[in-house]
C-alpha cells in the first residue's frame, strides 16, 4: 500500500488540476469553443521566437556531448553567470555565478530551498490567499505552513496578523508578488514593513528567519509599474524564479534560485541547495533549455496581451455587479463569491460553462480565481455567461 504521507496528499489533491480535467471533459461534451476554462495558469502567448531560434542554434552549433551531458548540480557556469549579469544590470545587484542555481522551474526551486532550510516541525508563514502547492512543498520536509490573513479590502498582507503569527518554530516566510491568485502587487511600503518585522523577529527569537521570494510573475506587471526585486529589502532573502510564465515555457521546467552573499552563512546555504538539487532527484535543470534561456534573458512575454484581457474582463465583470480586485500583475483576477457557499457558486458557474477555481484552493474561501491567460476571443465569448450568472444572483 502507499505511504501514510502520500495517502494524505492524495486526499487533498489539487483542486485546480481537478477543475482543469473537468473543463476538458466539458469541452469534449459541448465543444471547446463553448466552454470557458479559466482554471489553469498556463500562459496564453507562445514563447518568444528567440527561444526557438536559440534552441535551433544550440543544436546546430554546439557539441551534443556538452548540450546533453551531466554538469554541476547547480547548472552550467556560463548560464549562471549570464543570469547573474542580467539581474545585476536590471536591479543593481552584485551577484556572480556562485549565487545562482538553475532549477526545475519554481516548484523545483522551492523544494530545494525548503529541503535546505527546513527541519521537521518548522513553520513557514505564508500570506493568504496563496498558491496551495506551498502546503505540499512544506509537508515534503515535515514542516507546516501557517497562513497570514490579508487586508480584506486590498489583499495586501495584514501586517498585525503577520507579526502575531511568529513562533519559536518560524523558520521562513514565503512571499509571492505579483500574487497568484489575487493579481495584487505588494507595495513598497508593505515590503519595507515586512522586512522590518522580520528583522525584529530575528532579534527576538535569536535565529535566522528566511524570506523566500517566489517570483514566477516578476515581469508580469501592468500600468507601467517597475519590476521589483526583493533582496534589497531584507538580507536573508532567497529568490526562486521561473521562466514558466515570463517566457511561456512551463512544460520545459526551467528557473533559478538566487542566494545573495548577504544571506547568513550563504556558502553553506548554496552548498545545501546544490546537494538538494541532486538528492531530490532533479540532479540538474534540463540542459538544452538552460542554454536557450541564457540567450533570451532580455526577451519579454507579451504583457499587453494579458493587459487587454485584464481590462476587458475587469470592466465587464464589475459592470455586471461582481466585486473584483483589480489585478496589478500576474494573469489572475480575484472575484468575491456572490454566494455564501463558494462551492455552490463554482457549480452554478459550470452551468454556464464557466470553469473557475474556488478560493479554498488558495486557503482563502469566499472568493474565486479567474485565470485570464486565455485568448481575447474566449474572454469576449465568455462575457454573456458571466452576465447571466450575475443575473441569477441578482447582482
Ligand atoms: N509559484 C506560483 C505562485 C505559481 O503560480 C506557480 C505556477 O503556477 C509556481 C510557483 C510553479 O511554477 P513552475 O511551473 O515554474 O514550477
Amino acid at each position: 500500500m502507499v505511504s501514510k504521507k502520500i495517502k494524505k496528499a492524495l486526499e487533498g489533491s489539487s483542486v485546480i488540476r481537478a477543475m482543469f480535467t473537468e473543463g476538458k471533459e466539458m469541452a469534449k461534451k459541448y465543444g471547446a469553443e463553448n466552454v470557458y476554462d479559466f482554471s489553469l495558469g498556463n500562459p496564453a502567448t507562445p514563447a518568444p521566437e528567440a527561444v526557438k531560434e536559440a534552441i535551433k542554434r544550440i543544436l546546430d552549433e554546439k557539441d551534443p556531448m556538452f548540450v546533453h551531458g551531466y554538469m554541476d548540480n547547480s547548472g552550467y557556469e556560463d548560464v549562471r553567470q549570464a543570469v547573474a549579469d542580467n539581474l545585476n544590470h536590471r536591479f543593481d545587484t552584485h551577484f556572480d555565478f556562485h549565487n545562482i542555481i538553475m532549477t526545475v522551474g519554481a516548484a523545483g526551486g522551492l523544494n530545494i530551498i525548503f529541503k535546505t532550510i527546513l527541519d521537521p516541525g518548522d513553520e513557514v508563514l505564508v500570506f493568504a490567499p496563496y498558491f496551495g502547492e506551498y502546503n505540499s512543498y512544506a509537508a515534503n520536509f515535515d514542516a507546516k505552513t501557517v497562513a497570514v490573513h490579508p487586508d480584506p479590502e486590498t489583499f495586501q498582507p495584514d501586517l498585525d496578523d503577520f507579526a502575531a503569527k511568529f513562533t519559536e518554530k518560524t523558520k521562513a516566510v514565503i512571499i509571492n508578488t505579483p500574487n497568484n491568485p489575487t493579481g495584487v502587487v505588494y507595495s513598497d511600503a508593505t515590503l519595507k514593513a515586512i522586512a522590518d518585522i522580520l528583522k525584529e523577529k530575528q532579534k527576538a527569537y535569536k535565529k535566522e528567519i528566511y524570506l523566500v521570494s517566489d517570483e514566477p510573475y516578476r515581469e508580469l506587471v501592468y500600468d507601467g509599474q517597475k519590476e521589483n526585486f526583493l533582496t534589497k529589502y531584507y538580507e536573508n532573502t532567497i529568490v526562486g524564479y521561473s521562466f514558466s510564465k515570463s517566457l511561456s515555457l512551463p512544460g520545459e521546467r526551467i528557473g533559478y534560485v538566487v542566494v545573495p552573499n548577504e544571506v547568513a552563512d550563504a556558502d553553506t546555504v548554496i552548498a545545501g541547495i546544490n546537494v538538494s538539487n541532486r538528492t531530490l532527484g532533479f540532479v540538474n535543470a534540463p540542459s538544452l533549455i538552460q542554454l536557450a534561456v541564457a540567450e533570451c534573458l532580455e526577451e519579454k512575454t507579451d504583457v499587453a496581451y494579458y493587459d487587454k484581457n485584464r481590462t476587458r474582463l475587469y470592466e465587464a465583470l464589475t459592470g455586471y455587479g461582481y466585486t473584483c480586485i483589480k489585478p496589478e500583475g500576474a494573469f489572475y483576477m480575484w472575484v468575491k463569491s456572490p454566494d455564501e457557499d463558494e462551492d455552490r457558486f463554482v457549480e452554478q458557474a459550470k452551468k454556464y460553462h464557466l470553469i473557475l477555481v474556488k478560493g479554498g484552493a488558495f486557503c482563502w474561501p469566499g472568493y474565486v480565481r479567474i485565470a485570464y491567460c486565455v485568448s481575447y476571443d474566449t474572454i469576449e465569448r465568455s462575457l454573456p455567461a458571466f452576465e447571466k450568472l450575475a443575473e441569477e444572483y441578482q447582482l
